[in-house]
């Protein structure tokens, strides 16, 4: 059987927004259903997709190494799961890492894999589109704070002018307790705003924020990564209500000891 041979640029505008840190929880949640995945980090100024994988000691090669003839592809892909591997970019890159040198690599990473996620760097310069032209689909990242959003929709413009297969949104960091009091924005609304099917809705939990490596610490928060795979697989499905679990008399006290803490 053939691979699926996507290639998604996981992108957002603003920096900070959980861009690395979804690639490899969306990456591993997707490898956990047998398909094959590969993440390469694309933003060489802020490059960290090693650390949020937690391979950060197993680095040897990178990818300036591969297209500058250092070493073969292989050489530069990290195991980090059970079908999930990273090729890590460094700081040093030089003006051999050109666009078509790197869309060139990914094609051929494509042929082998269901899966190649593009870590993209923050901003709309260089290494935006560098990683948005190898890419036939985009994932944008949003936060629910206006912010977020504005940079959100600057990119959604351009990544309009691209031939992409597919443009989509997550929002990530949702309180679903401050939106169901209305104090945030909610995932529909959001969805109106940037005019995007949203894929998927991932609460702020600290689970995510402490966890290292491919392991989600919260329940609530490994669910809404699984959806969002399974919706990519698909095509379809359901958003995870990132309000539900603040809902009835137990929700109301959860979202009081959340206001404590
Ligand atoms: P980016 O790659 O967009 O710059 P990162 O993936 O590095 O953003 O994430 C920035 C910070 O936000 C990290 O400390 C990360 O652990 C945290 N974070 C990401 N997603 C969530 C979430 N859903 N809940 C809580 N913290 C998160
Ligand atoms: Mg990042």
């Amino acid at each position: 059987m053939g691979f699926m041979n996507r290639k998604i640029v996981v992108t957002s505008g603003k920096g900070g927004v959980g861009k690395t840190t979804l690639c490899v929880l969306l990456g591993a949640a997707l490898a956990k259903t047998n398909k094959k995945v590969v993440i390469l980090d694309l933003d060489f100024s802020l490059n960290n997709l090693d650390v949020v994988a937690g391979v950060e000691n197993k680095i040897v090669y990178d990818l300036a190494d591969v297209v500058e003839g250092r070493c073969r592809v292989k050489q530069a892909i990290v195991e980090v799961d059970r079908n999930l591997s990273v090729i890590q970019s460094d700081r040093s890159f030089s003006d051999k890492v050109t666009g078509q040198n790197v869309r060139l690599l990914i094609d051929g990473l494509a042929d082998k894999y269901d899966f190649v996620l593009l870590d993209c760097p923050a901003g709309i310069e260089g290494g935006f589109t560098r990683a948005v032209s190898a890419a036939d689909e985009a994932i944008v990242v949003v936060n629910p704070s206006l912010s977020s959003l504005r940079d959100a929709d600057k990119v959604v413009n351009i990544l309009m002018q691209y031939k992409l297969g597919g443009i989509y949104a997550v929002v990530n960091k949702v309180r679903g307790d401050l939106s169901l009091k209305g104090l945030a924005l909610g995932v529909n609304e959001i969805e109106d705003i940037l005019k995007l099917p949203v894929i998927g809705a991932i609460p702020d939990d600290d689970g995510i924020l402490l966890s290292t490596g491919t392991d989600v610490g919260g329940i609530r928060a490994a669910r809404s990564i699984k959806m969002l795979s399974a919706y990519l697989l698909k095509g379809s499905g359901k958003v995870y209500d990132c309000e539900r679990s603040f809902k009835g008399p137990f929700g109301r006290i959860r979202a009081i000891l959340n206001k404590r803490a």
